[in-house]
């Protein structure tokens, strides 16, 4: 598996799941594009890393639901690396609280991080794939928007939102060689799922059949196989990656 000469931007990806994305892609040859809206000492951080590795990587700073800041970012990156080959629809909060007490300010911020984000970057990016006829682009869903998760409905449905996102994406975007797939990852070890009781996190861990929470670095190695040639005829799919906690 190489990315050697292509050109990469993963959105939230100075920690978590994302910083794991980046130092995949750049130690497979891309050059990385590290997001962050507030991090950027960990972007930083994660840049540094890619960089002691022998990688290529650059920080980015943007908030992905601000359309003004999405437009003019991947206007600079495409001006600067000539094109983008590969986009990770990473970026997400939450914001959770049952449906009864949740503020509409929590529904509104969770859609337009975790859905209209995705969107944003995706339309930014597409016309500098369409011009190269290639491109690859996964969204970072979540086992919650399959099975809903009670406290969730802003997350759940965001992420439910993404795989019919990409799906239509799809369709519209293959006669131009360009792939849209999602992941969707069960519980994985991060600042996420480290807010969780302890003994939640041991009741979860009891209804997964792989009985752990998963890595990163699983994430990652998902990521890497549908941006690369070996996944070049998957397309409107979702993985998931659960450890088996959803079949
Ligand atoms: P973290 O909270 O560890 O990291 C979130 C990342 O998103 C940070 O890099 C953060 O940047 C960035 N971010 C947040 N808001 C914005 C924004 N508006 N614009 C740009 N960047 C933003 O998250 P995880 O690594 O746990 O999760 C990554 C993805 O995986 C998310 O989409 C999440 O929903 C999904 N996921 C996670 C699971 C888990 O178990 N952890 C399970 C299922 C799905 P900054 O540092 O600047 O704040």
């Amino acid at each position: 598996m190489s990315l050697q000469g292509k050109i990469a931007v993963v959105t939230g990806g100075s920690r978590g799941i994302g910083r794991a994305v980046c130092l995949r892609l750049a130690q497979l040859g891309a050059f990385v594009y590290v997001n962050y809206v507030s991090g950027v000492k960990a972007a930083e951080e994660t840049v540094e890393i890619i960089k002691e590795a022998g990688g290529k990587a650059i920080p980015v700073g943007f908030d992905v639901a601000d359309a003004d800041a999405v437009q003019a970012a991947f206007k600079k990156i495409v001006k600067e690396a000539g094109s983008v080959d590969i986009l990770v629809n990473n970026a997400g909060i939450t914001r959770d609280g049952i449906m009864a007490r949740m503020k509409e300010s929590d529904w509104d911020s969770v859609l337009d991080t975790n859905l209209k984000g995705a969107f944003l970057c995706s339309k930014a990016v597409s016309r500098s794939m369409m011009k190269k006829k290639s491109g690859r682009i996964v969204n970072i869903s979540s086992v919650s928007g399959f099975t809903g998760n009670s406290g969730q409905v802003n997350y759940a449905a965001a992420k439910a939102g993404l795989v019919g996102f990409t799906k239509s994406m799809a369709r519209e975007y293959a006669s131009r060689n360009i792939t849209v797939n999602s992941i969707a990852p069960g519980y994985i070890e991060t600042e996420m799922t480290a807010l969780l009781e302890v003994e939640t996190q041991e009741q979860i861990k009891g209804e997964i059949p792989l009985g752990e929470f998963g890595k990163c670095e699983d994430i990652a190695g998902a990521v890497a196989y549908l941006v690369s040639e070996d996944g070049g005829y998957i397309t409107g799919q979702t993985l998931h990656v659960n450890g088996g906690m959803y079949m």
